[in-house]
């Protein structure tokens, strides 16, 4: 074994090599969580190194300094870290941040009714929603988040939707704008339509990419919306497409069937249905037959209640999202660690009803570790996100695995997926380019841009505080009936248990 110090003498002074590369990176001497394309299974590289050049990986190598160095390469000392490519998450509203923390207790009635699209508009300005979005998707890059898809439902002007698009573009993240089309009093979907063909010849190739997000499937498929967003979405080959499929008594099912009998799910655009809650047995085998994804949002599903019976048995075509980030975790670290112990649970309890012992454990480390990076990759159609290896995006993390947390760690998978936390995540890389540095977001002024964020934030949390919660009565939307639900007490005695929100 090369010492390291020898290694970064090599690499930095010896210019063994004539190439080179300006801004090329070596990170030498860590724990990689490579991905082997043969066997399909994560390779742990142990005192590796990992040479970026450009906006990708070059070389992931056995030892400390590869043969191949370009002059002028940049040697990251990674001894005792471990590297991880970043996680994916394939369902976010990023412009949703300034709510943080008003809804820790809410359920999806009340949330429609006070937090959603559909009602949200008159609190937001486009700067709002432009420092919104922009912090959010900060908080997500300090939290190892380097892909998202974004189901931006912003898009309630023109204004609105560009500023959106614009904080994406400001963030260095890799963010896949999926501009939602839906009825907005003074801008019809035609006229997004046309909004959404303008911006696609304007954006510039980089980071951000232009997608669709369409809710609206249910109902008449000759609906001339329905048919423009289809016509639309597959003659300009859109890089991502998504939809929100809450079914069961909710009755929002845009599901695989029916996207399906609209001739959309058939084709070579990546399609991610967020939720999915209820899927079918005929859905999933749909989603089989057409490469198709869903994105699985494990706390919000439990937060609010869509429930996830059935996701458990499709997660050979799963990601993870996180969806509405300012009532829970923002990573999808916690994502993945609740899903792999929820459905380890759900698949206990079947031997445990029937009075047995399981005799093995259902769900692996690897196998969640693989949803929170590769599978939001496959999701969107970029098996070049998610996954190191030589020739894909070099949207890398860099863990303190000396931290509290980790330390004494063998298997580098279960260090990240058990006992890490998002604090352990010390760099950042995006396209080659750190975006977090030794624990701090690597954006200027970043102060400057907390300070406004705060701004926009304290003036919409105080009218939001001015509305009334709304009471449930009747049906939801009409159709199914609401109920009431047991209320636990961590209290002795009456009506102890809930209390007051703190907001
Ligand atoms: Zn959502």
């Amino acid at each position: 074994m090369m010492k390291l110090s020898t290694a970064v003498y090599n690499a930095a002074v010896v210019l063994r090599h004539a190439t080179f590369v300006i801004g090329a990176k070596l990170l030498a001497g860590g724990t990689i969580v490579a991905f082997d394309d043969e066997t399909q299974q994560l390779r742990v590289i142990r005192e590796g190194s990992l040479l970026i050049e450009g906006d990708s990986i070059s070389s992931v190598s056995d030892s400390i300094v590869p043969d191949t160095i370009p002059i002028g390469v940049e040697v990251i000392n990674c001894t005792g870290n471990i590297i991880t490519p970043g996680f994916v998450d394939t369902h976010r509203h990023g412009w949703q941040t300034v709510f943080k923390t008003l809804g820790s207790n809410t359920t999806l009635a009340e949330y429609l009714k006070r937090y959603s699209a559909s009602v949200a508009q008159p609190l937001f300005t486009p700067d709002d929603v432009y420092i919104s979005q922009l912090a959010g998707i900060y908080e997500a890059l300090n939290a190892g988040v380097t892909t998202i898809l974004d189901h931006a439902h912003h898009t309630w002007t023109r204004e609105h939707a560009i500023a959106g698009l614009n904080a994406s573009m400001d963030s260095g993240g890799r963010v896949f704008f999926a501009y939602t089309f839906q009825n907005s009093p003074d801008f019809s979907i035609q006229d997004q339509i046309m909004h959404w063909h303008e911006l696609a010849s304007t954006v510039p190739s980089g980071l951000t990419t232009l997608g669709i997000a369409y809710d609206g499937w249910i109902g008449d498929p000759q609906d001339p919306d329905t048919a423009a967003v289809v016509k639309l979405a597959l003659e300009s080959k859109v890089e991502a497409l998504t939809t929100h499929d809450v079914e069961g008594p909710w009755s929002s099912s845009n599901n695989p069937e029916l996207l399906h009998w609209l001739g959309i799910l058939n084709s070579s655009i990546p399609i991610v249905i967020s939720h999915a809650s209820q899927i079918s047995a005929r859905g999933a085998e749909l989603l089989r037959q057409t490469n198709q994804h869903i994105s699985i949002t494990p706390e919000s599903e439990m937060h609010y209640g869509h429930l996830h019976p059935t996701s458990h048995l499709i997660l050979d075509q799963a990601s993870l999202g996180v969806d509405t980030h300012f009532t829970f975790s923002t990573d999808i670290l916690t994502q993945a660690r609740l899903w792999l112990q929820s459905t380890r649970s759900r698949l206990y309890k079947a031997a445990i009803d029937n009075w047995q012992i399981p005799a093995n454990s259902p769900m692996s480390v690897n196998q969640a570790f693989l949803l929170a990076t590769r599978n939001g990759g496959l999701a969107l159609e970029r098996p070049d996100l998610g996954v190191i290896t030589p020739d894909t995006k070099a949207d890398i993390l860099i863990w303190d695995a000396r931290s509290p947390g980790m330390l004494g760690w063998v298997d580098p998978i279960s260090a990240v997926i058990l006992h890490a936390n998002v604090g352990d995540i010390k760099d950042v890389i995006v396209g080659g380019e750190f975006k977090k540095r030794d624990g701090k977001l690597v954006v200027e002024d970043y102060a400057g841009i907390q300070d406004r964020f705060l701004q926009s934030a304290r003036r919409i949390q105080a009218k939001l505080k001015d509305i009334p919660l709304p009471v449930p009565e009747g049906r939801f939307m009409g159709g199914y009936p609401y109920a009431p639900v047991l209320e636990v007490d961590v209290q002795r005695g009456e009506g102890t248990g809930y209390g007051p929100i703190y907001v």
